[in-house]
């Protein structure tokens, strides 16, 4: 399902071979080694502390265990196949979660006297960040995703940092435009991609340095591993961000780094079905006169959709919406039966919260993130108009 009326990123198939193959194609292959006789397509996960290290260290690809992993680095290879198909430049690092990355890219780019801009509706851990950078004597600066606001604050900066869609308010920003911008002060740009995934959003292709993603959600999407990533094609980047992993030894289990590519196969098949369930979920809850603000990119009345459209080809699995206040909305959420109340969002059974309980985030009481999992849409809709009947 292509969201666009431009071209789709892989197709159309003019030529036939691995660099045109479609995306429900490329995340089967991703990151597999040559097909040998009597091995697995993917090996296991290598689970080693160390490795056999005669000589010098020097040029040896596996050393120590929190530097590199053979499991990482096929884990690696696919995501940079999925966030910039076709290009040797591409170069992917993995962490231990997705704030793991984030704070990689942030720290190890960042210094005293360094400028950032940051989204002020991004998710809400990045103000923790935002303490500590500013502890650190780094000036920060924030503006809304929506209506491009952080464009108004590039003077002089050396990081812009885009979430786009922003999570939960589900605001776009247009990547190609923020990014043209921000190259011409001299800054760099980083996109946290994760509602997206780079099946829906590349923005490496739009323009960005860097995009870092938390594979917690849709990405390994069965709620069971957590995980994060950094995708570039700046080797100093890459280097930089590497070495941060080491440091602080941010490091993804073999097993999860397994886990999360045997879950890459499935990404074509469960995005489109979630994206397919997202849009009838809106489409439902937007002609029901008890619900405010319903956001969803791909609604094509959200206020989003147009800028969404040019530059997503999937818009995610979550809708927001808002309720008259925090009872209904916990009424409705106990209703429910085949969404449970839990938080974070891409996974194949649909969750919900009521995102005001944690504080942090800018919301009405009665808002809530819905994330819509692989079921049959019909049973989804009518759970959901029926907790809403019952909960009225
Ligand atoms: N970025 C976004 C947009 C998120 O929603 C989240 C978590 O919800 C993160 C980053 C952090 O990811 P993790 O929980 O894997 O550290």
């Amino acid at each position: 399902m292509t969201a666009s009326d431009d071209p789709p990123f892989t197709g159309p198939h003019l030529d036939y071979g691995p660099a045109n193959d479609a995306d429900g194609t490329r995340v089967v292959r991703a990151g597999l080694p040559a097909e040998e006789p009597y091995e697995p397509p993917l090996p296991g996960p290598v689970f080693a502390a160390h490795y056999h290290l005669p000589g010098e260290v020097e040029g040896a690809p596996y050393a120590y265990g929190r530097d590199a992993n053979p499991t990482w680095t096929q884990l690696e290879q696919a995501l940079a196949e999925l966030e910039a198909p076709g290009d040797p430049d591409a170069e992917v690092v993995v962490f231990s979660s997705g704030m793991g990355a984030i704070s990689a890219v942030l720290l190890s780019q960042l210094r005293p006297g360094r400028t950032v801009v940051l989204p002020s509706d991004g998710y809400n851990l990045l103000s923790a960040l935002h303490e500590r950078l500013e502890n650190f004597g780094v000036q920060v600066r924030t503006a809304p995703t929506g209506g491009d606001g952080q464009l108004a604050e590039l003077e002089g900066a050396d990081l812009l940092w885009l979430e786009t869609p922003s999570n939960p308010g589900l605001d776009v920003c247009d990547i190609r435009k923020l990014a043209a911008a921000a190259h011409e002060g001299g800054a760099l740009v980083a996109v946290d991609n994760t509602l997206a995934t780079p099946l829906g959003q590349r923005p490496l292709l739009l323009g960005a340095d860097i995009s870092v993603a938390s594979g917690t959600k849709a990405l390994t999407g069965h709620g069971d591993v957590l995980l994060g990533y950094v995708a570039t094609r700046n080797p100093d980047i890459a280097a930089a961000v590497r070495g941060w992993r080491k440091t602080v030894g941010a490091i993804p289990g073999p097993m999860e780094a397994w886990l999360a590519h045997r879950s890459l196969a499935t990404l074509d098949v469960r995005t489109q079905r979630q994206a397919g369930n997202a849009l009838a979920v809106a489409e439902a809850l937007a002609v029901r006169p008890e619900v405010r603000d319903v956001r969803h990119p791909g609604l094509p009345q959200d206020p989003s959709h147009q800028l969404a459209a040019r530059q997503m080809s999937r818009y995610g699995c979550v809708v927001s919406f808002t309720l008259s206040d925090q009872a209904f909305a916990n009424r409705f959420l106990g209703r429910l039966r085949l969404v449970n109340d839990a938080t974070s969002f891409g996974g194949v059974r649909s969750t919900a919260e009521r995102r005001g309980r944690w504080g942090g985030d800018a919301v009405p009481e009665g808002f809530v993130r819905l994330s819509v999992g692989v079921e049959d849409s019909v049973d989804l809709v009518t759970d959901i108009r029926r907790a809403l009947d019952q909960a009225g």
